[in-house]
Formats: C-alpha cells, sequence, structure tokens
C-alpha cells in the first residue's frame, strides 16, 4: 500500500518541562511526528479551553491532516510512543496528560482491530475534537453517519450543551 493519509487530533493540558504550555507541546508533537517520518500535510490552528472547575487546567487542542504509509496499526503504535516520549504515563484514564494523539479518520475509510476504532468512537460528540477539524477537514464524511465534519458539527452546535468529560478525544 502506498501512503495514505489520517486526521488526527491532538490535545494537552499540562505544562511540559522542555516545551512549556499546552499550545507548544501541540506544536512539538507536530514536529515529533515528522521526525518519525510522517508528511504534515495541513495542522489545524490551536483551540484553548478555560479550566473546568478550580482544580482543572487549561487544555489546548488541536488536528493534523498527515500522511503516511504506516497503516492504522503502526500509526497508533507511532502515537503512543510519541506519547510515551512527551511523558504522558498511561492508566489514568481521565487524568491530566502531557499529550494525547488519536486518530479521527482515515483515508481509506473505516478500520476496527483489537484496541483501535476508525473513525475515533468519540469524536463525533466532541466539540474540542470538531472545532480544530473543521479548518483542515470540513468536507470530510464520516463512513458511518454519512455526514460531513461541518454537519456533525453544525448538529453537535445545536444540541443542548451536555456535561462531556473532556479532553479524551
Ligand atoms: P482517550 O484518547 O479516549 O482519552 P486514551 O488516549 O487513554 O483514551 O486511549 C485509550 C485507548 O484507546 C488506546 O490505548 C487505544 O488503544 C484506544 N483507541 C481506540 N481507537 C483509537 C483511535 N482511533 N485513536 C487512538 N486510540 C484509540
Ligand atoms: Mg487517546
Amino acid at each position: 500500500m502506498g501512503k495514505t493519509s489520517y486526521v488526527i487530533a491532538l490535545g494537552s493540558n499540562r505544562r511540559h518541562r522542555r516545551y512549556g504550555a499546552p499550545d507548544k507541546i501541540l506544536a512539538a508533537a507536530c514536529g515529533a511526528l515528522a521526525e518519525h517520518g510522517v508528511e504534515l500535510l495541513d495542522v489545524a490552528p490551536t483551540f484553548r479551553t478555560a479550566a473546568v472547575g478550580p482544580a482543572g487546567r487549561s487544555f489546548a487542542n488541536g488536528a493534523a491532516h498527515v500522511a503516511s504509509a504506516l497503516d492504522p496499526v503502526a500509526m497508533l503504535h507511532l502515537l503512543k510512543r510519541i506519547e510515551t516520549d512527551f511523558g504522558r504515563r498511561r492508566g489514568r484514564r481521565w487524568g491530566p496528560r502531557v499529550l494525547d494523539l488519536d486518530i479521527i479518520l482515515w483515508s481509506q475509510g473505516s478500520w476496527t482491530s483489537r484496541g483501535l476504532t476508525i473513525p475515533h468512537p468519540g469524536f463525533r460528540m466532541r466539540r474540542f475534537v470538531l472545532d480544530p477539524l473543521i479548518s483542515i477537514a470540513a468536507d470530510w464524511r464520516d463512513p458511518l453517519s454519512g455526514q460531513t465534519i461541518r454537519q456533525l458539527r453544525t448538529r453537535l452546535a445545536s444540541r443542548k450543551p451536555v456535561d462531556h468529560r473532556r479532553g479524551a478525544a
């Protein structure tokens, strides 16, 4: 198989001792993808979301459209490796995280294997994923619902706000 493309969501809500604030971490993570041979086709602007509650930290969320010869399993493996390189400790699903990298969409459509589902199962209901996607993948179609990213975003905006735990796309 030649190169295929992926839409990757990036999130962070912790400072990094070297890279600094969450938005700097996302920029560094894009650099790390490129260093690992992933071609950056388009990078969305970063969205900052204020912390919820006194103990919360603010999030930075972004997205990148990338091309790679890696298949989805190898791509997930690389993303996990970069998360670990950035100091992410696994285990606490909703805890503060230096870096979260998720595969949201794939140019070839759907994929399901153990530990990996594409499109990412939660992304349709997550504004902090859809917002950055609008600038790089508005016309992509979700293979499951048949809706474009723009349609999913519009539909979500017209719903009553729901208190979704966030940062975990
Ligand atoms: P979340 O991103 O939902 O907050 P984690 O980053 O801790 O949670 O990931 C939990 C697991 O989700 C990963 O170990 C991975 O195997 C699995 N997973 C399933 N589908 C995807 C996907 N499309 N992108 C990234 N991880 C995925
Ligand atoms: Mg993740």
